[in-house]
């Protein structure tokens, strides 16, 4: 896992940016609180990876961590490939 590295200038979760829809940044062009829309994407991906663990966490603790990574690499993504985690 950690020799795979991720491309933060592509989308995170399909690592391409060859698709016909451009890269949504959340923090780019929005008045709100800087980082809202990462979390709002991480409550949807620790939903789906909480079925993995063997155990039980903090989904909060994870949802933020993921978030601060996000948001400190001003993650992207495609909406198509984002709205895969909202259809759970
Ligand atoms: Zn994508």
């Amino acid at each position: 896992m950690s020799e795979n590295n991720l491309e933060w200038d592509l989308c995170i979760f399909c690592q391409t940016n060859s698709k016909d829809e451009p890269l949504q940044n959340p923090t780019a062009g929005k008045c709100s609180i800087s980082g809202d829309g990462y979390f709002t994407m991480c409550s949807n991906i620790q939903i789906k990876s909480m079925k993995c663990l063997p155990m039980a966490v903090n989904s909060s603790l994870i949802g933020e961590i993921i978030a601060r990574l996000m948001k400190s690499h001003q993650a992207r993504w495609h909406e198509c490939c984002s709205n895969m985690f909202k259809k759970l």
